[in-house]
């Protein structure tokens, strides 16, 4: 499967910053491979992102959306708003959603779900906490997850789900592959067990501070068909280091 390289700027960027890193980032991609890149800059800026890569191969996501398509939903934004900004995917589910704001996996599930009414890829996050993983909970806690928050597996060939232990999230930590090849076996199983055959086409991410150093190991470990990445996907040499490894392994 093709690797999938996404971008998760979180609450960062301005125009003309994002206008740069953008820049940089098409500037430098490698020609000719055979990697998706998905950039998921804040709502303020996904139509000039999706405006800046519309003649690139680069595509568009957003970082979150509400599960109705309209309404009385103050500060909230809305999946066809999001697909009428020229994203193509959207980020649910993210640990930073799920503690920042408590969202948990039945609200997960109902904007992933309505992501794809409105024609977008949901990105379902899903990851333990240290406190978990010391426990030996690791496992469990991702069965639950999944069996929680991932939308009926009737469409899964417009799915994608993220495996983002939380410990591991901007700390410099990652996840040994030993530890990541585990999970992502037993997300495989899951898909499959779901959606047959077509779960084996759901591109499973890793995601924890994947940088260019590690990107290689990461991304060459068994069922990881790419990364979600944060503090790396803000400086275009950085990102491109992620996305030369993963060509590299194309
Ligand atoms: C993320 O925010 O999804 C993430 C993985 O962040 P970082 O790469 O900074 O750990």
């Amino acid at each position: 499967m093709r690797k999938l390289i996404v971008g998760n700027w979180k609450m960062n960027g301005l125009r003309q910053s994002s206008e740069d890193l953008v820049g940089g980032i098409l500037a430098g991609l490698p020609a000719g491979a055979d990697v998706g890149v998905v950039l998921c800059p804040p709502a303020t800026l996904l139509a000039q992102v999706a405006e800046i890569v519309k003649e690139s191969p680069v595509e568009v996501g957003a970082q979150d959306c509400h599960p109705d398509a309209s309404g009385a939903h103050t500060g909230d934004i809305a999946a066809p708003m999001i697909a009428d900004a020229g994203a193509r995917y959207v980020i649910v589910g993210h640990s930073e959603r799920r503690s920042d704001h408590g969202e948990g996996d039945a609200l997960v599930r109902a904007k992933a779900e309505a992501a794809m009414a409105s024609g977008l890829r949901p990105i379902v996050c899903i990851g333990e906490t240290a406190e978990q993983r010391r426990a030996g909970e690791a496992l469990s806690v991702i069965k639950h997850q999944l069996a929680g928050s991932l939308p009926a597996l009737s469409q899964a060939d417009s799915l994608v789900v993220a495996y983002e232990p939380v410990w591991a999230i901007g700390t410099g930590d990652t996840a040994t592959p030993a530890d990541v090849e585990e999970v992502h076996a037993l997300i495989r199983t899951a898909l499959r067990s779901g959606a047959g055959e077509a779960g084996n086409q759901v591109p499973i991410l890793y995601g924890g501070s994947v940088k260019s150093s590690n990107a290689s190991e990461l991304l060459a470990t068994a069922d990881v068909d790419g990364a979600l990445v944060g503090g790396a996907s803000l400086k275009a040499e950085d990102f491109l280091g992620i996305i030369t490894a993963a060509a590299a392994l194309a």
